[in-house]
């Protein structure tokens, strides 16, 4: 063979020679979904099986991440029909894992179409470094460049999508043969329930010939099932090709995966959130919040019949306190005292909030007279059992009401504050309940 000259190739020369050489052959029926594996050597002979359903074999060619064996969600996995479908030539790269091994096989694929829906698929692997050199750099430019989940063009007049792009399983583009309208309808169950309608209404046609200028893009941001079938934050772009053509509705279509940042700001927001609705000094909530529970409650106790209390409490003579031991000994002991309150009125279903001053109010939006009476008194016991670093002890006066139907925030506000009255005017250290 090696002192033949090329002058004297034959077809059959030829044909014998690749044969040989090339590592794997299989004949493919994607209408009766069967193939046939008619060569297999070297890495081929554990991946490929002799015979099987071409969707099968879609799904193990395409249909998993790229450095491993592990298969994308299910629901991505409805696409692998489409992804079998050939009408020309087609050839691309592929990674593929062997079970047991870690490192992928790169490997040439070349489909031939030889009649309708039956191919000739060749499968060849690349064992030398600089091939692999290649993938590894590309892999790496990828990395910085992918953050987005996939891609694609749509053309809503013509219906279709074409060359779409997912960057975990291929650096490649993958043409499917499906048209805009059923893959809108395909991707719309990988988004949360309440996220779908929201997608089907931003990816209506009519929709979007009416909003999109030639050359404008919009975005907007979501929960959706990622690849592994997790939800995460992706961002959807759209973009309308510049055009001069205004019948010309061509659409770029982009998912980018923005989960780790959305997740930083939700947790930024909800820290912000937290610091707008909370007392510096003790904790607990601050008075723009503990009144808003307390319309909240007004409003709960007028709609249901569950019963709703709230209750002041007041420390006392603590200017006496302050102008004895010092403003930062009075802080101390107001610290210590919001600790408490929090504490024995720690059930989701009780607000702990400071008024003002060395005041604080207690919303129970479970609570009757009863209750709310035996949790004041509880509170008022602890407080002057406590001991009060430099100060020794302290006492407190609550004065409590239970929410009436009709009750207005003035009339609730007025018997609380009779009763507190009543508290510290019948000797203070001691609940009242009006
Ligand atoms: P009563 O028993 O009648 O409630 O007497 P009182 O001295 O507690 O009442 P008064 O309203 O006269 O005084 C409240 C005092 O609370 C005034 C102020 O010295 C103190 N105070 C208010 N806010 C703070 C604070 O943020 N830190 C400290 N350390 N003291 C405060
Ligand atoms: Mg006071
Ligand atoms: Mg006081």
């Amino acid at each position: 063979m090696e002192n033949m000259n090329v002058n004297d190739f034959t077809v059959e020369d030829i044909s014998r020679l690749a044969f040989e050489n090339i590592d794997a052959v299989i004949a493919v029926d994607g209408a009766a979904d069967t193939y046939k594996t008619v060569v297999r050597r070297g890495f081929f002979e554990k991946f490929l099986k002799e015979t099987g359903s071409y969707h099968d074999l879609i799904l193990d060619l395409w249909f998993h991440f790229n450095e491993s064996r592990e298969k994308v969600a299910e629901d991505y996995q409805v696409f692998a029909d489409n992804t079998g479908v050939f009408k020309a030539k087609y050839s691309r790269r592929l990674r593929l894992v062997l079970e047991g091994e870690e490192n992928a096989h790169l490997v040439q694929l070349t489909v031939y179409p030889i009649a309708e829906s039956k191919y000739i698929f060749l499968l060849d692997e690349f064992i030398d470094s600089e091939s692999l050199q290649e993938t590894l750099t590309s892999k790496k430019i990828n990395t910085i460049q992918n953050s987005y989940l996939f891609s694609m063009y749509i053309d809503l007049v013509q219906d279709t999508t074409s060359s779409i792009n997912v960057a975990e399983i291929s650096d490649d583009v993958v043409n499917y043969n499906l048209k805009y309208s059923e893959w809108r309808m395909m991707i719309v169950n990988m988004f949360q329930p309440e996220d779908q309608e929201q997608f089907l209404h931003r990816t209506d046609p009519e929709y979007m010939k009416k909003n999109f200028a030639p050359g404008k893009t919009a975005s907007y941001d979501c929960m959706m099932r990622n690849l592994e079938g997790n939800f995460i934050w992706v961002k959807l772009t759209f973009s309308r090709a510049q055009t001069n053509n205004e019948d010309d509705y061509r659409f770029v279509f982009l998912v980018q995966d923005i989960h780790e940042n959305s997740i930083e700001t939700l947790s930024a927001l909800k820290k912000y959130e937290e610091l707008a609705i909370t007392d510096p000094l003790t904790g607990v909530y601050n008075h723009g919040e503990i009144e808003t529970q307390l319309h909240n409650a007004l409003a709960l106790r007028q709609k249901y019949d569950d019963p709703v209390s709230v209750m002041m409490l007041d420390l006392d003579h603590f200017k006496m306190i302050n102008d004895t031991f010092g403003h930062s000994v009075g802080d101390t002991a107001l610290k210590q005292c919001a600790s408490i309150m929090k504490e024995i009125a720690s059930d989701d279903n009780t607000s702990v909030g400071r008024w003002g001053g060395e005041e604080f109010v207690i919303v129970c939006y479970d609570k009757g007279a009863e209750a709310v009476s035996y949790l004041a008194e509880k509170i008022r016991k602890t407080v002057e059992e406590a001991e009060f670093p430099e100060i020794g002890n302290l006492t407190c006066s609550i004065g409590a009401t239970e929410l009436k139907e009709g009750d207005t925030f003035t009339d609730a506000f007025n018997r609380i504050d009779k009763a507190m009255y009543a508290s510290k005017h019948n000797g203070r250290n001691m609940v009242t309940m009006l």
